[in-house]
């Protein structure tokens, strides 16, 4: 997607080799318009999976997320990161390792809100180790319901994690693909 590529070349840092900030316009501020594009961009490549739920993690996610839900007119579900276990038979958790603070936490979900007619689109963020789309997929699978596709807004395919979702079968639709981090450059992907 040339907007989001523009505007990471604009104003995205890398702060080493690994990690990319994007603080003024995902992570910290968000601008509205751009998700607002995002969303209606993932919706439209989504539109015939059938999709009944947009899932996300806490909380970069639920900008994109929630505007994803809006254009294709269905609910969002935040996944929480909560610290440790919580014993409650109304969740499902499972553990997750982040990558960006190297903790673990328990993602966590509602067993209210997906039941085994659901097809849920994952939405996040960033891909990196694909740890957090991994656990989202397990909580979603402990439903009984589809995982129809994931959607990212920034892979960094240097990574591993979208090899890591393709080889369970899972399709990755990612905005903007980087290829490599430097001090003062940021290489993509062509898009195909
Ligand atoms: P993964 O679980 O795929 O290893 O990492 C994905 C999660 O880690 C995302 O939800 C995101 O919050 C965080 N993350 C991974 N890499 C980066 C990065 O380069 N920059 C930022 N801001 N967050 C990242």
């Amino acid at each position: 997607m040339k907007l989001l590529e523009e505007k990471i070349l604009a104003e995205g840092r890398a702060i080493n080799e690994d990690i990319l900030k994007v603080d003024s316009f995902v992570n910290h501020q968000v601008e509205p318009l751009l998700m607002k594009e995002i969303g209606e961009h993932f919706a439209g490549h989504f539109k015939d999976r059938h999709i009944t739920k947009v899932v996300t993690i806490e909380s970069s996610g639920i900008a994109p997320a929630l505007m994803t839900a809006l254009a294709l007119g269905v609910p969002m579900i935040i996944l929480k990161k909560e610290p440790s276990k919580v014993l409650n038979d109304d969740l499902y958790q499972t553990v997750v390792t982040s990558f960006t603070k190297g903790t673990s936490y328990e993602l966590t979900m509602s067993r209210n809100f997906i039941n085994e007619n659901d097809h849920v689109l994952i939405i996040d963020d960033f891909l990196a180790n694909g740890e957090a789309a991994t656990g989202a997929i397990r909580l979603i699978r402990f439903a009984h319901a589809t995982v129809a596709g994931i959607g990212i807004l920034i892979e960094k395919s240097f990574q591993p994690g979208r090899q890591k979702l393709e080889e369970q079968g899972f399709e990755v639709y990612s905005l903007a693909r980087i290829a490599g981090l430097g001090k003062d450059t940021i290489e993509f992907i062509p898009e195909e």
